[in-house]
């Protein structure tokens, strides 16, 4: 059996599925593994490396799409390309599944198994493959290392003869695994942090590691779904949860915002009129811009100069941003993925659809789209 890892296209892209590392775990499974040429050369990792942990690398893309059982990438594929892959074989990366109904389709016609790694489980057995939460948790982190970098202040108060700096004041909002995260990395700077969730457990989880929690009462279930994702709120909820934060915003140096809902468009949570109030030198970094956007007047992959000064920061990929370990650990999980389910004895996938975590990631499926959630797409 083969695996197949090309080089990502997208020009921002700067990860790579695989790294050597999983390579050889890969190889020690007894699979073959070929790489594209220049797979790495964006997290620090060269051919070279590649070939020593025992990958063939390649020049012949088209070939090795069409050879290879499994094929691993970050990105969705470019649609021209599924046709290449071989009927039978398994594709698994990000794939955009709910604004992008093409894939899958394209996906089913090529006979492809087609695994969305957004779609695995957040369960306990499937946290190894959750590819979702190690990458939102290196996002959290370069959020807010971006922010220091870009802030004309400093982080942490300090106390000095010519008088006292306060601390920067964060404001994160949304608390998932992203949040968290910035909450962390801000706290160990030394900034003041505040940060607000729907979830009432979440609020919880930003207290115990040192932030403020702001509380809301919006009325109603705001509670989370049984995979631990958010509800989707009412307009009335919104526009409650706007007013009561409104005054956060404009008192803070960063607004980081994190807040989606699985499946759906993120809610506008900032508007404009609270944009252009926020100080001048003020950021808002909008980690859900992929998603829709949190914040009114974010625009993808740029960043905005409001009114007032304070600049909405729309760009993609912050988990990108640092390559070397975000390669390093959604490699781990596809490698995890592949493990999990490898049978050791008869050197195959052990392929049972009604297994929990593939009934939750496979969309396509012999020659269909097998996904309760896709099937009338
Ligand atoms: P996400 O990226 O879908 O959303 C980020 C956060 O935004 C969530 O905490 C959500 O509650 C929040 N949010 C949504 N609407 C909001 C609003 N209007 N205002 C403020 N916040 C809002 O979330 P995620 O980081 O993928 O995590 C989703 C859940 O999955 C969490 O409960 C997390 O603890 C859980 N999780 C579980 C596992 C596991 O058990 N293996 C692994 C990872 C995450």
């Amino acid at each position: 059996m083969t695996v197949f890892a090309p080089r990502e296209t997208d020009p921002r892209e700067t990860r790579a599925p695989l790294t050597p590392v999983t390579v050889q775990r890969l190889v020690e499974l007894g699979l073959e593994v070929q790489v594209e040429a220049g797979i790495g050369a964006k997290c620090d990792h060269p051919d070279s490396e590649y070939e020593a942990a025992g990958s063939k690398v390649t020049t012949s893309r088209d070939a090795a799409l069409a050879e290879a059982d499994f094929v691993f990438r970050v990105g969705k594929p470019a649609i021209e390309e599924i046709s290449k892959l071989k009927s039978g074989s398994l594709h698994a990366s990000f794939l955009d599944p709910f604004n992008d109904p093409e894939i899958l389709q394209a996906m089913a016609a090529a006979g492809v198994t087609a695994v969305s790694l957004e779609m695995i489980p957040r369960s306990t057995l499937a946290q190894k493959m959750d590819a979702l939460s190690s990458q939102a948790n290196i996002a959290g982190y370069t959020a807010v290392t971006y922010a220091a970098d870009r802030l004309n202040k400093i982080l942490p108060m300090m106390m000095t003869p010519a008088g006292t700096v306060s601390p920067a004041k964060f404001f994160i909002i949304g608390i998932g695994v992203a949040g968290l995260q910035a909450i962390a990395t801000a706290k160990r700077l030394g900034a003041r942090v505040t940060a607000f969730d729907v979830r009432p457990e979440a609020l919880e989880q930003a207290e115990s590691l040192g932030a403020k929690a702001l509380r809301i009462d919006l009325g109603g279930d705001t509670g989370g779904t049984d995979q631990g994702y958010a509800k989707e709120l009412t307009p009335e909820q919104l526009e409650k949860q706007r007013q009561a934060q409104g005054k956060v915003c404009i008192d803070s140096d960063v607004v980081i915002t994190t807040a989606k809902v699985f499946g759906r468009k993120s809610p506008i949570l900032v508007k404009q009129d609270v944009v252009d109030r926020m100080k001048p030198g003020s950021l808002i970094i909008d980690l859900a811009a992929e998603a829709g956007g949190n914040v009114e007047g974010t625009v993808l992959d740029e960043e905005v100069v409001a009114k007032g000064g304070a600049c909405i920061v729309g760009l993609s990929n912050f988990e990108g941003r640092a390559p070397t370990h975000s390669s390093q650990v959604f490699s781990a999980n596809l490698g995890n993925f592949l493990e999990h389910f490898w049978d050791k004895e008869e050197n195959c996938l052990k392929f049972d659809l009604e297994d929990e975590i593939l009934k939750g990631c496979v969309l396509t499926h012999s020659g269909e789209i097998v996904h309760e959630r896709f099937k009338d797409a």
